[in-house]
């Protein structure tokens, strides 16, 4: 069998994914973080106030919750990862917070980040806000108009939120523009990506920053069970919340690694998201990696009812879980979505992310045994999709 990476070799890659491809003029910071993050994650002091933080900052570790009605409902044994619980809402948190402490670490006194919805951007804002950070975040100006309740959050935090009016205003353009920012400011500014993209080293830094989801998943499934789960299933919009949950997975072969993606209005539909299965090796945010690209490489524009999901590529490291067939990835369609969201809810008492109801409908899609254990990454809460869910159940009722 072909060889399985869980971290990158020195040069970035996993298998024939990943890399730095970046302007010359990155060169600078990219090599200083590639020369440092791994003796800062790994320091002692580092990790020391990394955890206490994750633990009463953030509220680690989330439960491990056993979900009995959906286990009645796909006759096996449903346990969800509860990320929602974590303080701002979802997963992003681990990763913001590791590296405004990297940040820290590298001298650096201002932060830069870019997002879509705006939930990267407030965990980020919040991140600065505790550490004493200065903060830009750079948003599409579209979606400034579609995400105005984390626009405010983000600015009551103390960030400033710069509109970006470039390409299709949307989440590409500001990362193409953050980048632009980090050029001129080489020095005193770090990038805080929120996903495992980007150029190495930041697939690396925000799977270990994520990885303590799938740390805690196996020490809570095993004293719960005294065995390793059949299946750990997670949603993929750049991979960091299904990243961290499969990384202490990897290596265990009778572990099922399951990556949902967002199918959009369907596969084929032109409307969609689902990178694998419609995607070709190409370049991406400086990165090698699955593109939706045309043949002249232009990127596809995507489409997910959910933001998160809303993205052309995938890490490198799920590009390699992928062409190794180490994890399987399948696709979920906005309305499966939605009503895997509605279950929950009507179920179980728990409001899901868009993005996290991706996870969930695929169990529709999947035939597990009784006794097989699996555990699904609620990677986040619902208010922030409130008015897609009741505009949802307006038209339906
Ligand atoms: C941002 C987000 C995602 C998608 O990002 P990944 O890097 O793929 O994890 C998924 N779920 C929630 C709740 C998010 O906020």
């Amino acid at each position: 069998m072909e060889k399985i990476y869980k971290n990158p070799d020195e040069n970035g890659y996993y298998g024939e994914f990943g890399g730095a491809f970046v302007p010359e003029m990155l060169y600078p910071n990219i090599q200083e973080l590639q020369n440092k993050y791994l003796s800062i994650l790994n320091d002692t002091e580092f990790r020391k106030t990394f955890e206490e933080l994750l633990k009463y900052y953030v509220g680690r570790d989330t439960p491990l919750y056993f979900a009995s009605s959906l286990s009645a409902r796909y006759g096996c044994k449903v346990y969800l990862k509860r990320e929602d619980l974590n303080h701002t809402g979802a997963h992003k948190i681990n990763n913001a917070l590791g590296q405004a402490l990297l940040a820290k670490r590298l001298g650096k006194k201002r932060i830069i980040a870019e997002t879509g919805a705006g939930q990267h951007g407030v965990a980020t804002a919040t991140a600065c806000a505790l550490l004493g950070l200065d903060c830009t975040v750079y948003m599409g100006a579209v979606d400034i108009e579609r995400q105005q309740p984390n626009v405010g959050r983000m600015q009551m935090l103390g960030a400033q939120v710069i509109a970006v009016e470039s390409g299709s205003k949307t989440l590409k353009d500001a990362v193409n523009e953050a980048l632009r920012d980090w050029i001129s400011r080489p020095t005193d500014t770090h990038y805080i990506i929120g996903s495992v993209v980007g150029p190495h080293p930041f697939p690396d830094i925000v799977t270990r920053l994520q990885s303590v989801i799938s740390e805690e998943i196996k020490q809570q499934v095993l004293e719960k069970t005294g065995a390793l789960p059949a299946a750990v299933i997670a949603c993929v919009g750049g991979g960091s919340n299904a990243a961290g949950a499969f990384y202490h997975f990897i290596e265990d072969p009778q572990v099922q690694l399951i990556a949902v993606e967002a199918a959009g209005q369907g596969i084929e539909s032109g409307k969609s998201a689902a990178t694998t299965a419609l995607g070709t090796p190409g370049i991406l945010h400086g990165s090698k990696s699955i593109v939706m690209q045309d043949l002249h490489g232009q990127v596809i524009e995507p489409h997910s009812i959910s933001a998160g999901l809303d993205y052309p590529g995938i890490g490198p490291m799920h590009a390699h879980l992928f062409a190794t067939k180490r994890a399987q990835y399948i696709a979920v369609t906005d309305q499966q979505a939605v009503e895997a969201a509605f279950s929950l809810t009507q179920e179980e008492g728990i409001i899901p992310a868009l993005e996290s109801a991706h996870a969930l409908a695929a169990l529709d899609q999947l035939q597990f045994c009784s006794e097989d254990v699996v555990v699904v990454c609620l990677s986040g809460r619902g208010d922030k999709d409130m008015e897609t869910y009741l505009s949802y159940f307006n038209n339906k009722h």
